[in-house]
């Protein structure tokens, strides 16, 4: 299990489709995705889907994994580190 740079948590790395590989928390959620929600979800196939992750679980889209950079305590230095226009 690889580790996060910046505050030891454990984190798993996602391909994403764009070839770039996304750090995310180890343990899948259950997610239902809904356009313009304000949560995230990357699947395990490197997509990412604005979700909300409560709902009907016969509903549910399926299990995704929550972008570290969403829950990390020190995100503003991947922010500065990684930067990019990938903003928001
Ligand atoms: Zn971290």
């Amino acid at each position: 299990m690889a580790k996060c740079k910046s505050c030891g948590a454990e984190i798993r790395w996602i391909k994403m489709a764009s070839g770039k590989s996304m750090p995310v928390d180890p343990d899948p959620v259950t997610y239902w995705a809904r356009p313009g929600a304000a949560g995230k979800v990357v699947t395990p196939n490197g997509e990412v889907y604005s979700c909300v992750f409560e709902g009907n679980l016969s509903q549910a889209t399926g299990l995704g994994y929550i972008s570290h950079f969403t829950t990390c305590p020190n995100a503003d230095k991947h922010r500065k580190k990684y930067g990019g226009s990938h903003e928001g």
